[in-house]
């Protein structure tokens, strides 16, 4: 069953039109890459199906249920932005859980959370550290224990790590993948980077002007490039 299904999804500010007719799917546990230059609309995408903007026209459904109209705290969805967004002056124990004092779930239970996550993204010795003591790859996996830690149906990322330096990008990616592997959990990952996409995901959408070019696997995109903006996009060989 899909995860997430999209149909003919449309947004629009006044007369821009930002997406001008959207299908995508993920499957329960695959990875999706949307990748595409700047301002071609990916994070609106992004923010659409996170219910942080309104839909113009088109349907979103996630695990088969249409969202288009759901909350965002109702829509089980965990969201890393590029600026993580740590809150500074509480610890990264404390980042992580935030929210979940509030949601009446019991300390125990908080702690087990917290113990699994720090675990999987190997921050357990940060743990009582503050966000201004911690490097910029520990904070983006701190970001994403938080995201982690919920247990969301989906997982959306966007840009994570275009604020890192290039070495600490490809060793970032590995451990996004090595996590993904582990963890399984459905994700779309929106990225400008081609080769972050290729690596990480089992489809990339392409997208160019507010719609998606080709959606397919990446050795298939980059073999048989649907035009010649996702040749060009791709550095496919022409
Ligand atoms: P990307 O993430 O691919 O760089 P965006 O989704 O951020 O692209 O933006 C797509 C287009 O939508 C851009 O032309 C941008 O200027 C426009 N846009 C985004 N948000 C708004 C907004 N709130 N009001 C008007 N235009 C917007
Ligand atoms: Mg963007």
């Amino acid at each position: 069953m899909s995860s997430l299904t999209i149909r003919s999804l449309r947004k629009s500010y006044g007369s821009l039109e930002v997406l001008r007719g959207i299908d995508l799917e993920a499957e329960t546990g695959e990875f999706v890459a949307l990748v595409g230059p700047s301002g071609c609309g990916k994070s609106t995408l992004l923010a659409m199906i996170a219910g942080l903007e309104s839909v113009t026209a088109g349907e979103i459904r996630i695990g088969g249920r249409l969202v288009n109209a759901v909350a965002p705290k109702d829509r089980d969805i965990a969201m890393v932005f590029q600026s993580y967004a740590l809150y500074p002056t509480m610890t990264v124990r404390e980042n992580i859980t935030f929210g979940m004092e509030s949601r009446g779930v019991p300390r125990a239970q908080q702690d087990e959370a917290v113990a699994r996550v720090a675990a999987l993204l190997q921050i357990e010795p940060l743990l009582r550290r503050k966000p201004g003591q911690l490097s910029g790859g520990q904070r983006q996996r701190v970001a994403m224990g938080r995201a982690l830690v919920r247990d969301p149906k989906l997982f959306l990322f966007d840009e994570p790590l275009s604020n890192l330096d290039a070495k600490l990008r490809v060793d970032m990616r590995t451990e996004i993948k090595k996590l993904h592997h582990r963890v399984g959990k459905t994700t779309v990952y929106v990225t400008h980077d081609q080769v972050e996409a290729m690596t990480l995901a089992s489809r990339i959408a392409v997208m160019h002007q507010g719609s998606v070019q080709q959606f397919d696997e990446p050795q298939t995109i980059y073999d048989r490039p649907a035009n010649m903006f996702v040749a060009g996009f791709m550095g496919s060989p022409s």
